[in-house]
């Protein structure tokens, strides 16, 4: 659906200027923007993507992945098309790398009144935007987010975070909860040749992620290891450290393990690396929450207390065991503070205990 864009500046002849993310495309008439979605119709610019929904699920919130937020919930999941990179990897290529009129067909049309509703009724604790980069759907995640909000629903967005800081508050006011960030990589070369932004990308990402935790959104970090690409363990150690130094011990970092998708055919990664870097992160920079993706470990998929090293949440899959979490959030053992933003008796899924 096509609707009148938010942040953008009229130019000489027609011509305008988006202003959503880093890019700031110049945007001719009868032109669309890099992400695919937004076009200049007679000097004007329009989200082609309004209320476009390529796909609704209804997901474990371990899966976008948070692990310390709601721990437990359904997110109710929404995407559209577009993205603001364009990653030789992209696991969701299929409608992040193409445009409205080659997916026209498959795309179903919703009111933010609409997504909000289905949440609720399908006890959903939150609404992610995901799959997609949902940042640049911004005219429609900003006006659900505002429903949601009225509805007390959790907004959650699973993002590049490759945002200008003026829309980004924007939607944190509207009602953002919280957010995971990809960051792909901690070298700005990786950004410019596998994601394909110009130069500075990386900058511009973790602007946007030390901005959203200082607003106060529950921020959680995924880190997707390449071999060859982004595996060296001194950038491993410099992200843990960024994360440790910027924010806070307390944002939980998630390592995920890659597999040949799209454009990129660099081998698996290997067990091993993915428990290395757990381990700097952890033991060597102090991070305290420290998650493995995408590989099957039992140390790196529980949430330990920061202090006394108990198990708080064990987790097999999507399965959790909660009974070292007191209903205060804190270690049943030792009574320290957890990490952990809601209130795990409310809107849970059914676990299975072990
Ligand atoms: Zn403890």
């Amino acid at each position: 659906m096509k609707k009148l864009a938010l942040y953008y500046e009229k130019l000489e002849n027609e011509v305008v200027q988006c202003k959503i993310c880093p890019r700031m495309c110049k945007i001719y008439p009868n032109k669309i923007g890099n992400c695919g979605t937004r076009k200049n119709e007679g000097g004007k610019l329009y989200s082609l993507i309004y209320g476009s929904l390529s796909s609704i699920a209804i997901d474990p919130i371990e899966k976008k992945p948070l692990y310390n937020f709601y721990p437990g919930s359904n997110a109710f999941s929404i995407s559209s098309v577009g993205c603001s990179l364009h990653c030789k990897h992209c696991q969701n290529f299929s409608i992040s790398q193409t445009n409205v009129e080659n997916t026209k067909r498959f795309l179903k049309e919703k009111t933010p009144d609409n997504v909000v509703e289905m949440a609720a009724s399908n006890n959903c604790t939150s609404i992610a935007y995901t799959y997609n980069e949902p940042l640049i759907w911004f005219e429609f995640i900003l006006d659900t987010i505002k429903l949601a909000k009225k509805a007390k629903i959790k907004n959650i967005l699973v993002t590049n975070g490759y945002i200008n800081l003026d829309p980004l508050e924007e939607l944190i006011n509207a009602g953002v909860d919280a957010a995971n960030v990809d960051i792909k990589a901690f070298t700005d070369e990786f950004y410019q040749k596998v994601c394909l932004t110009p130069k500075g990308g990386l900058t511009r990402v973790l602007d946007a992620t030390e901005y959203m935790h200082k607003k106060g959104v529950f921020v959680e970090c995924t880190n997707l290891i390449i071999p060859g690409y982004n595996d060296n363990l001194d950038e491993i150690k410099n992200l843990a450290k960024w994360i440790r130094n910027s924010m806070d011990f307390d944002v939980p970092l998630h390592f995920s393990a890659y597999r040949p998708m799209y454009k990129l055919n660099a081998p698996h990664t290997p067990y091993e690396t993915i428990i290395n870097a757990c381990k700097i992160a952890y033991e060597e920079i102090g991070l305290h929450y420290v998650y493995a993706g995408n590989v099957s470990t039992d140390e790196y998929e529980n949430t330990y207390c920061p202090k006394c090293k108990k198990i708080i949440i064990k987790r097999v899959g999507y399965s959790l065991n909660l009974n070292n979490l007191t209903q205060k959030n804190t270690c049943s053992n030792c009574g320290t503070k957890i990490n952990i933003e809601g209130n795990i008796k409310t809107g849970r899924r059914e676990f299975s205990f072990f």
